[in-house]
Formats: structure tokens, C-alpha cells, sequence
């Protein structure tokens, strides 16, 4: 008996103590005095603990914080360096790695570009980069606390397990069991919408409580935050707008119907379609820096794209009702070209009562929102377990 309560008054103390850390992170660089005054611990307690957090190097005292005049009281911060974070992004023809600090601001970033390749090939690059990666920039192993990958396709996120992922044509596989085993970091999986409506609520729009983030590549994808948390539904994998199908008697789609959003509405869309049109075969990156104006037939492949994006958004807003709709991926490259007829169709198509309430826009922190998403994500898993076990 007595074990267990000496058990439960330190388990209390640890989440004291980890709960006050997550608020110097957040909303830091924060006095000793605002931490009492925002939350219910007294004084002592608040001394107590970002004492032990000094000692232990997580918090660092800094002159830096709102004075309200008289003596300039001491602030106190995350110690940047005390803790990593990697976050991979997979994308069809590029994974992109940034390494946030522990107050996740970026500390470095690394681009790689991928020709199509096995999954297992990748990965194993992948691993090798990421060693290579964290030693040139003198990154000790024991102080990552986690690695976060996003991919375009189904995840089992509690699992880390990748279903499928269309544009890759990677179908069942282990993505945290294989870097568990390669790099010994704790590994969290998420699908690239889903991390990207978190990165974009967290940095963008931290006050909207309703919004979806529809990430238009080769495929769609979509992020659904409700009631101000991640929508995952039933199956985790929540919001397959790219799904719905816009035209029955569409382009056939990877999932076996035709007609879907991604098929009409998809980066992959425009240069299918530039090239019914030309017979020429261009990448749509390389469409995008042409001179789209003066280029009749590609103006109207755009045009037409955007009535179908469009089309789909009216769906998404009929159904859901967001406060806030962001288009993301690299459609955003034609945005001077699309914006514009999306919100004239979207306001003409949508119930009004719920098109009113609709703030649309694009996405603020561009192709880095899921980097920014997963991130959050794996210090909020990982960041208690990591400070007990460095603390005790
Ligand atoms: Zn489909």
C-alpha cells in the first residue's frame, strides 16, 4: 500500500512538472508569476519544479518577456537545445527532412529527390541520409526524442503502418517498425493532410475550432479539425474527400470507381490533360512556369481544374460547415489563376447560410504545414516520457 502511494505522489509530481514544461514551451518566455497566475499550482510548486527543470537544462532563464514596467522580472524559456525532433516528409519525387529544435523552430533541413524507386529502397536511403543528416550537424542520438513521418496515402497511425499510398504504389508497410529497427528513435506515422491541419491550426489559425485542409498534389488529400482536434473517424482515415466521386462518368481512379475528386481536380489532372491536348508530355511543375496567360490551351486546362476543385469544395463546406477551408500542396503554384474562380464558384454553389461562415484560404506555411503538424505530434507523444526518463 505504501508502495503504491509513493508511486502515485511521484507519478503526480512527474505530470506537475511536465504539465509546467509544456507551458514554458507554449507560451514561454513566461515569469514564474504568469505561470502561477495561469494555472492552479501555487508559487512554491511552480519554484519547485522549474527548479528541477533549470537544473536539468530543459528551461533556461532569459531577460526576454512582456514587461509591464517596474523591475524587468526573469523569463523563462525552453533550452532550444536539449531535445530534437526529426520530421520526414515522403512525398512522389522528393522527401523533405526538417530538424526542429525543442522549441520547434527549424533547425536544419535536408532535401532529397527521389526517382521512383521500391519502398524498401527508399527507406533504406532514407535511413542512411538521416544518420549522415543528424551526425554533419553533430546531433547526439539520446537527445532525439522522436522522428515523425507523413505520407500521402491510408495509415494506421496507432500502429505505424502505411496501407497504401496510391501515387507511391507503396501498399503495406511497417514505416515505424522499419526505422525503429534502422535509426532506434521512437517513430510516429501520420497520413500528410492530416498532419498538415494540425501544423496549420497550431501556427495559422490557432483560435479556429472547425476547419479542413484540403492538400491538392498528384492526389487530394484532406484534414479535417473538429471541435478544435484531429477528426480521424472510425477507421483513422477520415476524410477521403479525393474520394467522392464528382462525375460517374469520369477518368477511372486507383480505387476502382471513376470519376473521383483527385481524378478531375488533381495536379496530375493538368498534365493528363495538357496532354490530350499537345501530345507533349510535361511534369506539371515545369506547366507551372510557363507563361500560363499567353498560353490559350493551358489557361483553359486551368480554368477547368478549378471549376472542379471548386465542385468539390462546395461538397466539403455542405457537409462539414468549416470556419476555415485551407488549400494546400502544389496546386498553390497556379494560385493566381484558380483562387479567384474557386471562391466565385463556391459562393454561387454553396448553401449560402454555410458559405458565409467559410473563411477560405491558402495554406500559410506552404509545403512545411504537415513537417510543422508532425512535429507537434511527436513532441506531444513523446515529450513526458522523455523528460521522466532523463529527470529520475
Ligand atoms: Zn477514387
Amino acid at each position: 500500500m505504501q508502495e503504491v502511494q509513493v508511486g502515485n505522489s511521484r507519478y503526480i509530481r512527474d505530470l506537475n512538472l511536465t504539465g509546467i514544461f509544456r507551458l514554458i514551451q507554449k507560451y514561454g518566455p513566461i515569469s514564474r508569476k504568469e505561470l502561477a497566475e495561469n494555472t492552479g499550482y501555487s508559487a512554491a510548486t511552480i519554484t519547485n519544479h522549474v527548479k528541477r527543470l533549470i537544473d536539468e537544462g530543459f528551461v533556461i532563464e532569459t531577460d526576454k518577456g512582456s514587461s509591464t514596467g517596474g523591475r524587468r522580472p526573469v523569463y523563462l524559456t525552453v533550452n532550444p537545445e536539449q531535445g530534437y525532433i526529426l520530421a520526414v516528409d515522403i512525398e512522389v519525387k522528393q522527401i523533405r527532412i526538417l530538424l526542429f529544435d525543442l522549441n520547434l523552430k527549424v533547425k536544419e533541413k535536408l532535401e532529397l529527390s527521389i526517382e521512383v524507386r521500391t519502398a524498401e529502397e527508399v527507406l533504406q536511403i532514407l535511413a542512411e541520409q538521416i544518420r549522415s543528416f543528424c551526425r554533419q550537424n553533430d546531433i547526439k542520438e539520446e537527445k532525439i526524442i522522436g522522428m515523425g513521418v507523413v505520407l500521402p496515402g491510408l495509415v494506421d497511425n496507432k500502429n505505424g503502418y502505411l496501407h497504401f499510398a496510391p501515387n507511391l504504389k507503396w501498399r503495406d508497410i511497417d514505416i515505424k517498425g522499419y526505422f525503429e529497427k534502422a535509426l532506434g528513435y521512437k517513430i510516429v506515422v501520420e497520413n500528410e493532410a492530416k498532419a498538415a491541419v494540425l501544423g496549420e491550426k497550431e501556427l495559422a489559425f490557432p483560435d479556429v475550432e472547425n476547419m479542413v485542409y484540403v492538400s491538392i498534389n498528384e492526389g487530394i488529400g484532406c484534414g479535417i479539425i473538429f471541435n478544435g482536434s484531429l477528426y480521424r473517424g472510425a477507421s483513422g482515415n477520415a476524410g477521403e474527400f479525393g474520394h467522392i466521386i464528382i462525375d460517374s462518368k469520369g477518368p477511372e481512379c486507383h480505387c476502382g470507381n471513376f470519376g473521383c475528386w483527385e481524378t478531375l481536380a488533381s495536379t496530375k489532372y493538368i498534365s493528363n490533360r495538357y496532354f490530350e491536348e499537345t501530345g507533349k508530355i510535361i511534369p506539371y511543375l515545369d506547366l507551372c512556369k510557363q507563361a500560363i496567360a499567353d498560353n490559350e490551351i493551358l489557361l483553359e486546362i486551368v480554368k477547368e481544374t478549378a471549376r472542379n476543385i471548386a465542385i468539390g469544395l462546395v461538397n466539403i463546406v455542405n457537409s462539414l460547415s468549416p470556419e476555415v477551408l485551407v488549400i494546400g500542396g502544389n496546386i498553390l503554384a497556379l494560385k493566381n489563376y484558380i483562387m479567384e474562380d474557386i471562391e466565385e464558384i463556391l459562393t454561387e454553389k454553396a448553401l449560402s447560410v454555410l458559405k458565409q461562415k467559410v473563411e477560405l484560404a491558402c495554406s500559410k506555411l506552404g509545403n512545411k504545414a504537415a513537417l510543422y503538424g508532425i512535429a507537434r505530434m511527436v513532441f506531444d507523444i513523446n515529450i513526458e516520457e522523455e523528460i521522466i526518463a532523463r529527470i529520475n
